[in-house]
């Protein structure tokens, strides 16, 4: 068995993850007590239960998660919302205090104070498994404790466990979703994290959320509930084929081999079709053609960023339900050829698919996009002129150095951005034929 711990952080990230859960048992027919109450498919729903749940005795099954937060309301929540009763009560590790959106506090004072205590948890677990394959985390970039707590804890497993994947859900703050004006400060700082500790990082940008709720789905006051449904259905998406069996990006690490050219370059664009607002899915039915036009639209990115901007390193498109293989490659190779020159010829075959039976809940069929894009530096250069606009004043730096920052730890993860977006511009001017420019070059270089 290749197991995936869960963790979730902060209020949003235990939004989001409790979400998740939801989703996923669900759709492995578990019920809010942890027993399976399968739909007759039981083959396909518990084939790889082990990936994300412990087998308790009686034959319940637990979420292999962890819960933490600097304060109690959102776990509250959980632990009295319809699936509360299904996590292990241990698991929930919280304290008092908050993290008043300063990242901080998360990472360097209020967090570091109770970062043991989830590591013990951390430990139990992993302990627990065969053959752990790696970590999942769910957080928002813009808060204190998701940001700078998850960051921190992320960082100390790296630590401890240097040769398993960490994966995150991360989601990206917008001015047009945002509580507090400090958090393209959280977000850098972050990201300055990320780069370095984490190997794969699923971007969940709440502009581009926001835009598809308004735009889209004709919501005119799009709520953090209307954002998580579409943060739900493409976490389910984008783990699918790591819960049930196929070949395509079976566990994390083919994953990450598959998308990932250089190690700096592990921020995704997901998309997902059809999208559909809450309680309004059974009224949807796309065909094959249809989902693979949508599924690469820029208007089905969970990031505020167009492909059409940039160009794919790469990229894979998983289908889900019942469908001909053929016709799915049929129409992916159609989107390559149509669409050449927004993949780098350099890298041949970017582009993957796969096709799992099992659609989810409440649709025939869906696709999910995973793009690893160059034109995701769009993203990137809206937080850094965000911050840069505030830090060039040093504007709300005293939350920071007064506990204990130094200032260049601003400057560093500032630099650190700027060279990933230089990197992304980069790649996405690179063409075959500029290594042989290059060595022409040089040789003029030094007969001159
Ligand atoms: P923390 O508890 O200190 O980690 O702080 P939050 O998770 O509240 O972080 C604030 C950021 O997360 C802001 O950018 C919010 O817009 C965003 N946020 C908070 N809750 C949610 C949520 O449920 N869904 C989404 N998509 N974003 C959220």
């Amino acid at each position: 068995m290749r197991e995936i711990l869960h963790i979730q952080g902060g209020q949003c990230g235990n939004q989001i993850g409790s979400k998740f859960w939801e989703v996923i048992c669900d759709e492995h027919g578990i019920d809010p007590t942890g027993r399976y109450k399968g739909d007759g498919s039981s083959d396909l729903q518990l084939e790889r239960i082990n990936v994300y749940y412990n087998e308790a005795s009686g034959g319940r099954y637990v979420p292999r998660a962890v819960l933490m937060d600097l304060e109690p309301g959102t776990m509250d929540s959980i632990r009295s919302g319809p699936f509360g009763q299904i996590f292990r009560p241990d698991n929930f590790v919280f304290g008092q205090s908050g993290a008043g959106n300063n990242w901080a506090k998360g990472h360097y004072t209020e967090g570091a104070e109770l970062i043991d205590a989830v590591l013990d948890v951390v430990r139990k677990e992993a302990e627990n498994c065969d053959c752990l394959q790696g970590f999942q985390v769910c957080h928002s970039l813009g808060g204190g404790t998701g940001s700078g707590m998850g960051t921190l804890l992320i960082s100390k497993i790296r630590e401890e466990y240097p040769d398993r994947m960490m994966l995150t859900f991360s989601v990206f703050p917008s001015p047009k979703v945002s509580d507090t004006v400090v958090e393209p400060y959280n977000a850098t700082l972050s990201v300055h994290q990320l780069v370095e500790n984490a190997d794969e990082c699923m971007v969940l940008d709440n502009e581009a959320l926001y835009d598809i709720c308004f735009r889209t789905l004709k919501l005119s006051t799009p709520s953090f509930g209307d954002l998580n449904h579409l943060i739900s259905a493409t976490m389910s998406g984008v783990t699918c084929c790591l819960r049930f069996p196929g070949q395509l990006n079976s566990d994390l690490r083919k994953l990450a081999v598959n998308l990932i050219p250089f190690p700096r370059l592990h921020f995704f664009m997901v998309g997902f079709a059809p999208l559909t607002s809450r309680g309004s899915q059974q009224y949807i039915s796309l065909t094959v053609p249809e989902l693979t036009q949508q599924m690469w639209d820029s208007k089905n990115m969970m990031c505020a960023a167009d492909p059409r901007h940039g160009r794919y390193l790469t990229a894979s498109a998983m289908f889900r339900g019942k469908m001909s293989t053929k016709e799915v490659d049929e129409q992916i190779i159609n989107v390559q050829n149509k669409n050449s020159s927004y993949f780098v010829e350099w890298i041949p075959n970017n582009v993957k698919s796969s096709v799992c039976d099992i659609p989810p809940t409440g649709l025939k069929m869906s696709s999910t996009f995973i793009g690893n894009s160059t034109s995701i530096q769009e993203m990137f250069r809206r937080v850094s002129e965000q911050f840069t606009a505030m830090f060039r004043r040093k504007a709300f730096l005293h939350w920071y150095t007064g506990e204990g920052m130094d200032e260049m730890e601003f400057t560093e993860a500032e630099s650190n951005m700027n060279d990933l977006v230089a990197e992304y511009q980069q790649y996405q001017d690179a063409t075959a034929e500029d290594e042989g420019e290059y060595e022409e070059g040089l040789e003029e270089s030094y007969e001159g």
